[in-house]
């Protein structure tokens, strides 16, 4: 039987309605996944060590979470964002609730217990613990976008931890159906902040779709696979690199799960992550494992479009 065309706008028409636009994190799964998985990649990774501290913070952040306060927006404050195509809940001017502080304390706290902890970070999370509210507000407000200033990049993920706990625990309480899309497609269309990777999902309803992954809120939304989330460009500037691509070493199969989305028009990439290849993957834990590909990405000329809440890099050119 002959099959009729669909021409362009009817397929963007058809998308709109079929693909689910938003997946809500599930804040009594998202931080001990992580953890679980940051164990898991800590086993053959470079940075192991780093990897199984953060592992315990992402314990104390599932620990926090369940109990931590969320002051959501009202209906008239959602409608009126969704006016203007603005995320509901922005990072840089949502009320943060001053638990984010304790928080803060018991991530430290968890991670100062940690046997054979190197010297700096027993330094940092001492400072951190030691740090007076004001200071502590302003570093975060530095960190999210709300004003400039100098970021502690050694203390940065220990805040962004913190502040993770603060977004989770409003994100995960929207619906799906009541997040609309805001004005620029490669942000978080809840808290506005920027993707830390994607990942093509397996599990129906988005099977096959890819999602890009909000570093601070956990939010996931869709954008078609094959455009660079950085710039938008498609089709031949979009390219795909992985580990197992450049060298023999390690586990082709692992390393063909995570790959980096080249694109030739502004020369950065994000990591996309394939479930298929690896049901485990987990977007900010094998984002971070993977900083070998960071590397090589790196030496390729290319600039990471946006960093890893977890491992402060400065700004790249
Ligand atoms: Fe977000
Ligand atoms: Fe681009």
């Amino acid at each position: 039987m002959a099959q009729r065309i669909l021409e362009p706008g009817e397929i963007e028409t058809l998308a709109a309605h079929s693909i689910p636009r938003v997946r809500i994190p599930d804040r009594t799964r998202l931080f001990a996944k992580r953890a679980e998985r940051l164990r898991t990649l800590a086993a053959t990774s470079p940075i192991g060590d780093y990897l199984r501290l953060f592992a315990v913070v992402a314990d104390a952040q599932h620990a926090a979470v369940a109990d931590f306060p969320a002051e959501l927006p009202g209906a008239a404050q959602i409608e009126m964002a969704q006016t203007h195509r603005m995320p509901p809940i922005a990072a840089a001017s949502w009320p943060r609730a001053p638990q984010w502080r304790a928080t803060l304390q018991a991530i430290c706290a968890a991670a100062a217990r940690q046997p054979h902890l190197p010297a700096p970070i027993v330094q940092i999370t001492a400072g951190l613990r030691d740090a007076a509210a004001d200071e502590l507000e302003a570093q975060a407000d530095i960190l999210l976008g709300a004003r400039d200033g100098g970021i502690d990049a050694a203390a940065a993920p220990f805040l962004m931890a913190a502040l993770q706990v603060n977004w989770l625990a409003l994100a995960s309480r929207f619906a799906a159906n009541e997040v609309k899309p805001i004005d620029v497609p490669g942000l978080c269309p809840l808290c506005g902040s920027l993707p830390v990777s994607s990942i093509v999902a397996t599990q129906t309803p988005y099977q096959g779709y890819r999602y890009l992954h909000c570093a601070l809120c956990a939010c996931e939304w869709h954008m078609v696979r094959v455009q660079c989330s950085q710039c938008g460009a498609a089709g031949k500037d979009i390219a795909y690199r992985s580990l197992a691509s450049a060298t023999a070493a390690g586990d082709a199969a692992i390393a063909a799960a995570v790959r980096a989305e080249t694109c030739e028009h502004c020369h950065s990439y994000r990591k996309i992550l394939y479930q298929e290849k690896d049901p485990g993957v987990e977007p900010v834990a094998d984002d971070l494992a993977s900083i070998a590909l960071d590397l090589l990405l790196a030496e390729a000329g290319y600039a990471r479009a946006s960093g890893n809440p977890l491992l402060w890099q400065p700004a790249q050119g």
